[in-house]
């Protein structure tokens, strides 16, 4: 896809209040947008999987998950612009949203004018905004990263939100050693980097899961005093 301006972009606005949703897509279509709604997080990743989205718009408040997990998922994919709008103005929430990889954050309440110039400056900077490679497979396991679904040889797998968030963070960088506090910082938060044993801990109930034998890993391989590592 070559770089877009405002007319052909589309945008996908992540908001649980309907008015604060509505007045920012009539604000893009009327910048002749292309406009797509949700008012959830699980919604919108996988609107952000299926359609070809240029940009997110993300209220951090959401229903079904923070907009700091969303992001923190999302970035496990794909590096489609993300502009944070937030009620929330402390700089904590602000640094969180910008290390989980958001690009941008506007406090609410905002100007339209200068929203739509927030846009335009991202969509600018960022030519190609739909590079989704959501699904993976390995041995006989199949993962959909934008649906959140693991299969194994067919039979869906039910993962908890820290394993499923370990596996993400893994097959995300497929060969290349990840170190225990890398992995504690991306799968727990900033507090959690000296609590090596919770990982030890889900990466046994992951290899349970989804090794043929957990006690000959495969693909959840040990880097002794390092970390770990997924091989496909
Ligand atoms: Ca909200």
């Amino acid at each position: 896809m070559s770089a877009k301006s405002t007319t052909t972009a589309h945008v996908l606005v992540i908001e649980d209040e309907p008015q604060i949703r509505r007045f920012v897509c009539d604000a893009l279509r009327r910048e002749a947008c292309v406009c797509s709604e949700s008012a959830n997080a699980v919604d919108g990743l996988r609107q952000v999987a299926s359609e070809e989205v240029d940009l997110v718009l993300l209220d951090l408040g959401l229903p079904d998950m923070s907009g700091i997990d969303f992001i923190r998922e999302l970035r496990t994919w794909s590096k489609v612009p993300v502009l944070i709008l937030s009620a929330r103005s402390g700089e904590d929430d602000k640094i969180g949203a910008l290390d989980a990889g958001a690009d941008d954050y506007l406090s609410k309440p905002f100007g339209i004018g200068e929203l739509l110039a927030r846009v335009r400056a991202l969509l600018r900077r960022h030519g190609q905004g739909f590079d989704a490679t959501p699904c993976y497979e390995f041995g006989d396991v199949h993962v959909d990263l934008s649906r959140r679904i693991v299969h194994r040889d067919g039979v869906e797998i039910h993962l908890t939100k820290i394993e499923y968030r370990l596996l993400a963070v893994m097959l995300a960088s497929n060969g290349k050693v990840l170190t225990h506090s890398h992995l504690m910082r991306e799968v727990w938060g900033a507090g959690y980097a000296e609590q090596g044993h919770y990982l030890r801990i889900y990466l046994g109930r992951l290899r349970q899961k989804l090794e043929a034998d957990p006690t000959q890993p495969k693909y959840f391989l040990t880097e002794t005093g390092v970390g770990y590592r997924f091989q496909s």
